[in-house]
């Protein structure tokens, strides 16, 4: 589930050869009906063998001149067709206006990964971050996550931050517990700037979802990496900067090796989408146990049938049984199974007890957009969510806290 950043340099389909090339970049931020892209930088494109590349490069806008961002309104076209533009989009610009910074988007690439809550396109792995410490490293909370993470099928990759306010043997004892779990973790503190090479190397040329409980240092992090703000979002208006801490709105910043985080507050949220049955693909153990030895049954839940190989003494079978259980019990007749799924979250409350509850009504409205047949329904349903946003973003409050 990779893909190279080069890749994206600039994509020119054989019918433009010899006219204008097409002018392709990454969304980094969208608000609204505006979206920021992000330009492939030129050296991408001039390392392209491609004539009618360096054709547009001599003959456009100068080079120098070129700002690294435009910001974007999606062609009518695009509208009509019901082609959602999202985060982490691959997209065409066509008539950019240097002067102005703007420009149209006519295209979007098509998407390697597509996640809904939060909405990116193209993100390949999930950097998840919890602090050893302020606030203590709370094992359900972490395992929650990991499971979350886990439902989304994406890389992981977990990092473990403020190793500066703990010794030695706690590092040790974590270390064996989150092998146990089928997790090695790479340890850093952002304060004392001690962050592991590997760290990087993974990060470069991906898009990484950046997530974890607030106060684990993940904006500390990104500001470590990205130094200078000016690379989040150079070109963009007020009006985009605004909603950046609401739920709904995810923006990428840039990595200077390449590569992007996705800072997306929504995901914080814990909310778990899956089935009885998919439920065990989400923990390592019982990949590791299935891979060995097979249960009796084809479809054993691994709970109390006979001939079970995943039943056991480790320490993270409780999770499992305890969120089998609450997704058992929600579990619909095969015909609302759907509906069912995309109505109910599962959260973790304070207590630890795994909890359903109604999802809100804004995701409601998402979903009679993507199925229904009636396009223009599906583009009212759109602008619809796109202005509640906006609505969002102005008044300073989350949609979800509102309602
Ligand atoms: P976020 O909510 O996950 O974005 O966390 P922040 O980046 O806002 O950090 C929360 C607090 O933890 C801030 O006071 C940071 O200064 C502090 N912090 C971040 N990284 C470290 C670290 O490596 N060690 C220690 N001791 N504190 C850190
Ligand atoms: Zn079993």
């Amino acid at each position: 589930m990779t893909y190279e950043a080069s890749s994206l340099a600039r994509e020119v389909s054989p019918c433009q050869m010899g006219k204008s090339a097409s002018l392709w970049g990454t969304v980094v931020a969208v608000q609204a009906n505006y979206y920021s892209v992000r330009l492939n930088p030129i050296h991408e494109a001039t390392a392209s063998s491609d004539a009618a590349v360096a054709s547009w490069i001599d003959s456009d806008a100068p080079i120098l001149e070129r700002p690294s961002h435009l910001l974007c309104t999606r062609r009518a076209r695009l509208k009509k067709t019901g082609q959602q533009v999202m985060v982490g989009d691959r997209v065409e610009i066509q008539e950019p206006d240097w002067q102005g910074q703007r420009g149209a988007i006519a295209s979007v690439a098509s998407r390697s990964t597509k996640l809904d809550r939060p909405p990116v396109a193209n993100a390949s792995q999930i950097l998840l971050m919890f602090a050893l410490a302020e606030p203590n490293l709370d094992p359900l909370q972490l395992s929650w996550f990991l499971i979350k993470a886990e439902s989304t099928g994406m890389q992981i990759c977990l990092a473990l931050n403020k190793r500066d306010l703990i010794d030695d043997s706690v590092q040790a004892n974590w270390e064996k517990r989150l092998q146990q779990w089928g997790y090695e973790p790479l340890w850093l503190s952002v304060r004392t700037q001690s962050i592991p090479a590997t760290l990087y190397q993974r990060l470069n040329t991906h898009i990484t979802i950046v997530s974890g409980p607030s106060g684990v240092g993940k904006s500390s992090l990104i500001n470590h990496l990205i130094p200078d703000s000016n690379l989040r979002v150079a070109a963009v208006s007020g009006k985009l900067g605004r909603g950046r801490h609401t739920t709904r709105h995810v923006e990428l910043f840039q990595l200077p090796q390449g590569g992007y985080l996705a800072d997306t507050p929504g995901f914080n949220q814990p909310e778990i989408d899956g089935t009885p049955e998919t439920l065990a693909t989400y923990f390592p153990e019982i990949r590791q146990r299935l891979q060995q030895q097979h249960c009796k049954f084809n479809n054993c839940l691994h709970q109390d049938e006979p001939g079970c190989v995943v039943r056991g003494d480790w320490e993270r079978y409780a999770h499992y049984l305890q969120l089998l259980n609450t997704l058992t019990s929600q579990a619909p007749s095969q015909g609302q199974q759907h509906d069912a799924e995309v109505a109910m979250k599962y959260k973790v409350a304070e207590s630890g007890q795994i909890q359903a509850e109604p999802k809100l009504s804004a995701k409601k409205y998402r979903r009679v957009s993507r199925r229904s047949q009636n396009k223009a329904l599906q583009d009212l349903c759109q602008e619809l969510v796109e202005s509640a946003d906006d609505l969002e973003a102005l008044e300073g409050h989350s949609l979800d806290d509102l309602l």
